[in-house]
């Protein structure tokens, strides 16, 4: 199935590491152009660094954290300086915060609630004026399996991330009339950084990296039996963002090797 995505320009935020490069990667392979950001310069230029000699001027990358609008702006201004538009919107960039009810902070409420409201608010807006000039707009928000099926270890993450599944059925209805189509996808547990991070933090030391991983899956009571791949997230991303997903909005899709409970 031909994707129709050659030609088209992407902006991917969080493209520095995990299912954010595996997007950029995919849709860069699927003819498109992609624009990326994280906040960590070095991150960004190791990602370019191993893109760049394949895809040449169609990867572009510029520091940005996505919680802060005026640097939003200018990596918005600075797209369209190189590019020229924009046509899909993937709004990735983020992290999982490991904290039950009693220990979690009023601050670290406050900050889960921003990055994951902002980290979506933030980009959408200063690029939706111009995504509706697009043929084909395409808006696809990364989101957690926390939204539909809280954990009591992930407190807050949970409860923000349903707030933002909430969020992306509005944003869908109120932009359809202008063709731009939202769709959200809930992932489980997805092999990336943040899990290297968690497993040098808490992993016995006669655990190798796969073998932690595959005892969280096997705990976790994923019925796949193992983590996902980052490249496993991006096919599904690289559809809803498709020329072929053209009567899709407003839809959830679960990635999670079926460790979803609810119907
Ligand atoms: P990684 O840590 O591998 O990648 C996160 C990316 O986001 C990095 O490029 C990071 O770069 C960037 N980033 C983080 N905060 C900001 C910010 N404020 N502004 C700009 N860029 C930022 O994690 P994943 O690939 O796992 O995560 C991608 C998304 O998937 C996240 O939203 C995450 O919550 C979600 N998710 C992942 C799951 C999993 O199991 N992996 C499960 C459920 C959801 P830098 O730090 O340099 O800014």
């Amino acid at each position: 199935m031909d994707l129709g995505l050659a030609g088209k320009i992407a902006v991917v935020t969080g493209g520095s590491s995990g299912i954010g490069l595996a997007i950029t990667r995919l849709l860069l392979a699927e003819g498109a152009s992609v624009a990326t950001c994280a906040r960590g310069p070095k991150g960004l230029a190791d990602a370019e660094n191993r893109l760049k000699s394949e895809y040449g001027d169609r990867l572009w990358t510029m520091p940005c954290d996505v919680l802060d609008p005026d640097q939003v702006k200018r990596f918005t201004e600075s797209v369209l300086n190189h590019f020229g538009s924009v046509d899909i919107l993937v709004n990735n960039a983020g992290k999982g915060r490991v904290s039950t009810f009693e220990t979690t902070t009023d601050e670290e409420w406050r900050e889960e609630i921003e990055m994951k409201f902002f980290g979506v608010i933030h980009f959408t807006r200063e690029l939706l004026p111009v995504l509706r000039r697009s043929r084909a707009p395409r808006i696809v928000n990364i989101n957690a399996l926390l939204a539909r099926q809280p954990e009591s270890h992930m407190v807050a993450t949970s409860a923000a991330r349903s707030g933002v599944l909430n969020l992306a059925k509005s944003m869908a209805m109120e932009f359809a009339t202008d063709g731009v189509l939202v769709n959200s996808i809930i992932l489980g547990l997805i092999e990336s950084n943040q899990w290297r991070q968690r497993y040098e933090e808490q992993a016995e030391q006669t655990d190798s990296e796969r073998e932690w991983l595959d005892r969280v899956a096997c705990e976790k009571g994923v019925p796949l039996g193992r983590f996902g791949k980052p490249m496993e997230v991006a096919s599904a991303v690289a559809f809803f963002c498709s020329e072929q997903a053209s009567y899709i909005t407003g839809s959830t899709l679960e990635i999670s090797g079926g460790v979803g409970r609810f119907v």
